[in-house]
């Protein structure tokens, strides 16, 4: 079930996945998870884990130091 792993928009290696961070989407409102991706160069992206289209986008917190990392 799982898609092949995204590679990294800054040097183009697969990442790894690096957990999910439990959040709250304003744009519609839902509570859902962030889903991070981690690459070999230590480039932290995440995006919904509901929705696997939407381009990466920068984590803000790139040593899992966020409030709500799972892993
Ligand atoms: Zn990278």
């Amino acid at each position: 079930m799982p898609a092949a792993p995204p590679t990294c928009p800054d040097c183009a290696q697969t990442m790894k996945a690096g957990g999910l961070v439990l959040s709250g989407r304003e744009d519609d409102g839902a509570r859902t998870c962030q889903a991070l991706w981690r690459c070999p160069d230590r480039h932290v992206w995440w995006r919904w884990a509901d929705r696997e289209d939407d381009p990466l986008e920068v984590c803000p917190y790139p040593n899992s130091s966020g409030p709500d990392i799972y892993g």
